[in-house]
């Protein structure tokens, strides 16, 4: 309490009353009796501040009228001087009464001390707590008083104001210490670390905001969501490190692409995920505006970024929706953004996608298309099927292609095209391949004991299968469990798929080769790439795409692309076959041309292995061949 002022304001009408205050509160006060005891109290209450003998110093301010004390109030609370204590009289005729002085005081001083003095008999003091609160800062004090007695009063009274503030301050400070706390803890709950922007949590009230706020005003609320391409790769190549540079590099320019010059913010930059970002942009007002917001996302982030002293390239996919046009709440908003997201991710060559309806239908039949087909599998629901192959020289069957087919409980079919990309998406399609190679063994096991099997099957991979380091060793394990020759059978890859990547590819097919079953190139011609990778590879057979076929017809013209095709076959000292052969005109045209083999539903469509035992019985008979005799006629580059 060092250095504290005890002011004081005295308000009464009596001029000699006033005097009287003057004195027993001023410090040339002599106490006479009792003043042992009070200098004592008053040493207690005030320490330092007392003077040489141990009494408090007062500042006492005089009023003679309720409305001039008022105004010496609210001028002193003005100034950061309030009073500790009013005394005041309850009658000043002619101006307000003490009660409404001391009413309106309490409204521009809730701290201070205010003694109501009266002459009569006193109100009652929970009656003047109820009037003027708080009740413990209301007193009420009788005249005339004993000099001594006011003294003790306005001791005891200052040292309570002083208290009270001391612990209105500590209050003060701890209820700002819990608040710089709890903004601490929300930004912990509520920022990413990393980048300091607004996580996903905190996105999403920004956007329910946002769409609060769209209420009054013109336009719609826009969603922008980024990820960043092969950002993995990045992190594993250039090391964790660099890869949080650049997301906090991706951050600042984002923060910076939607500030103005003033600094203002013009849309929320988020981190929603580990390599996506997220823009809300509000007041967007026609279709225009919202692509270019998209292109300058997708600008802002494909810009080089200097990362290591190395400038980085960096492809985004991004994906786009508004409120109110596709959802009414932000996290239906947001929940088409990320469907435009990864629409884009998947896509080829899309790198923004705008959302529309149809989304939500696709991804919610491809969720249950996958669950589906997950348990398909494993129940052994999908099996081979198979079409086969016929010599053009001799009308031998030369082979058979195994297709999977998925066969639904109610009887149903599901064609591979819904199927097989499918399971490359969702990482299963090695699983697939096993069951398709475990199905085949089994039926070319089945066919054997039926006779002298020699036939070979040809079996599809994907494009996952070329990534896959243990498939030589699992096609091993499959053909010993079922004894099979691995002469028996050959794997089919398309075109694109081998030319995606040659590197990977090369020593695969080397392995596979020198184990030694047979490698066919599917769907030829539509790699339109250079043709001298072919040299290189251990490859057999090259079929022709169907749509080269389906082009056939008695115009030289149309069939040049065929012809050429062959030619390079025999050159290349390869069994050419051609695909999706379908009638007889056809047939013709390839058998001319010179092609050694024929698949398609010109011959026979796929079929179950069962049915393919009937086929094969009704073949031999009308080609008059025994069953004994069913071989392989191509063989050749093994
Ligand atoms: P693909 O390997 O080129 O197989 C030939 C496709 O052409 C088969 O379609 C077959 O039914 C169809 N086809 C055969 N002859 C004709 C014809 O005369 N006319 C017409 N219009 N079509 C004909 P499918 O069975 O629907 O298979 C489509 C594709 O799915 C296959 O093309 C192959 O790339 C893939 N696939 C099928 N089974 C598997 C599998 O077990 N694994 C993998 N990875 N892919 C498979
Ligand atoms: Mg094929
Ligand atoms: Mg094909």
């Amino acid at each position: 309490m060092s250095g504290a002022v005890n002011r004081i304001l005295v308000v009464d009408d009596d001029a000699m009353l006033i005097s009287e205050y003057i004195r027993c509160l001023g410090e040339d006060f002599e106490p006479d009796l009792g003043a042992t005891t009070l200098t004592d109290l008053e040493k207690v209450l005030f320490g330092d501040d007392t003077d040489e003998r141990g009494a408090v110093k007062f500042e006492v301010h005089t009023r003679n009228q309720g409305e001039a004390a008022v105004e010496a109030v609210a001028a002193a609370v003005e100034a950061g001087q309030p009073y500790s204590i009013v005394f005041v009289d309850i009658r000043m005729p002619p101006g307000i009464d003490g009660i409404e002085a001391a009413k309106r005081i309490r409204m521009l001083d809730p701290n201070v001390n205010i003694v109501v003095v009266t002459g009569s008999v006193s109100p009652a003091p929970e009656s003047l707590g109820k009037q003027i609160p708080p009740a413990d800062k209301v007193f009420f004090f009788q005249k005339p008083f004993h000099a001594l007695e006011c003294r003790q009063l306005a001791a005891a009274l200052c040292g309570k104001w002083h208290a009270d503030r001391a612990l209105r301050r500590a209050n003060e400070d701890l209820e700002r210490r819990v608040e710089e706390r709890t903004t601490a803890l929300q930004k912990l709950a509520y920022f990413d670390v990393v980048t300091r922007l607004p996580n996903q949590l905190l996105l999403i009230e920004e956007l329910k905001k946002l769409i609060e706020r769209a209420e009054d005003t013109e336009g719609d609320t826009v969603v922008v969501l980024i990820d960043i391409n092969r950002f993995s790769f990045i992190n594993e190549t250039m090391g964790y490190d660099s890869g949080t540079e650049l997301l906090r590099s991706i951050a600042n320019r984002l923060s910076r692409t939607f500030c103005d010059d003033q600094g203002h913010r013009m849309a929320v930059v988020g981190r929603f995920g580990a390599d996506e970002f997220a823009i809300l942009a509000p007041g967007i007002q026609n279709d225009s505006e919202i692509r270019e917001l998209a292109e300058l996302v997708r600008e802002t982030v494909e810009a080089p970024f200097l990362i290591n002293g190395r400038d980085l390239f960096l492809k985004a996919s991004i994906g786009v929706s508004w409120h109110p046009v596709h959802g009414r709440d932000a996290k239906s908003v947001f929940r088409c953004a990320e469907a435009a997201l990864h629409r884009s991710m998947n896509g080829l060559n899309t790198s923004i996608t705008y959302y529309h309806s149809e989304m939500r239908y696709r991804a919610r039949y491809k969720f249950d298309l996958e669950v589906e087909l997950r348990g398909a599998i494993e129940q052994g629901h999908i099996t081979a099927h198979y079409q086969p192959q016929q010599c053009t020289k001799t009308g031998n069957l030369a082979g058979v292609e195994a297709l999977a087919r998925w066969t639904r409980p109610d009887g149903s079919l599901v064609p591979p095209s819904d199927f097989i990309p499918l399971s490359e998406e969702m990482g299963i399609s090695d699983v697939l391949f096993e069951s398709i190679m475990r199905c085949v063994c089994a039926d070319v096991a089945n066919w054997r004991r039926r006779g002298d099997w020699k036939v070979p099957v040809s079996v599809n991979l994907s494009a996952h299968q070329l990534r896959n380091r243990d498939l030589v060793s699992l096609i091993k394990g499959i053909l010993s469990s079922e004894d099979i020759d691995r002469k028996l059978i050959n794997l089919e890859l398309t075109e694109t798929v081998l030319l995606e990547d040659l590197t990977v590819a090369q020593p695969l097919l080397d392995d596979l080769a020198a184990f030694g079953v047979g490698i066919h190139i599917d769907d030829f011609g539509t790699g339109y790439s250079s043709l001298s990778y072919l040299a290189q590879l251990p490859v057999q057979t090259i079929k022709i795409d169907q749509a080269f076929v389906r082009q056939l017809s008695d115009s030289d013209a149309n069939n040049r692309v065929v012809e050429a095709i062959i030619a390079l076959g025999k050159a290349m000292q390869l069994v050419v076959v051609a695909e999706g052969v379908e009638t007889d005109q056809q047939y013709a045209i390839v058998r001319r041309l010179g092609c050694d083999l024929v698949q398609g539903y010109f011959i026979a469509r796929p079929m179950s292995a069962d049915q393919l035992m009937t086929w094969v019985d009704g073949y031999e008979d009308t080609q008059s061949i025994k069953k004994r005799s069913l071989v392989a006629d191509f063989d050749s580059k093994r």
